[in-house]
């Protein structure tokens, strides 16, 4: 557990609450590209560079901060909503996450 000084802080949730990244942000500092607010209330922080899940990491939220702070104009990203960007310093889009089906039926039509 460790801590973040910030002198603005943007999101609601607390800077040191873990959040959800890849490998290649993490470990090879890919910036951001796409962002999922799921509707319980984790985030993702993804490379988005590949549609493949990969190796997911628990980040804290003021550990991806630090390195971009442009996450601020998504901050406020509600419950259930994604936002993306073509790249850094780009127009952030954003759309509501189509609803999850209730079965775990993960199967990918081809
Ligand atoms: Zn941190």
């Amino acid at each position: 557990m460790h801590s973040h000084q910030f002198a603005h802080w943007p999101f609601a949730d607390a800077h040191n609450t873990a959040s959800f990244s890849t490998t290649k942000v993490v470990r090879e500092h890919l910036p951001v590209l796409m962002v999922s607010h799921d509707a319980d209330g984790a985030w993702q922080f993804l490379d988005a560079t590949t549609d493949e899940p990969g190796e997911a990491l628990l980040v804290c939220m003021g550990c991806i901060y630090e390195r971009d702070q442009s996450l601020e104009q998504i901050a406020d990203l509600p419950l259930g909503w994604s936002a993306w960007r073509q790249e850094v310093g780009g127009t952030w889009e954003r759309a509501e996450n189509p609803p999850e089906d209730d079965d775990e039926d993960d199967g990918h039509a081809v």
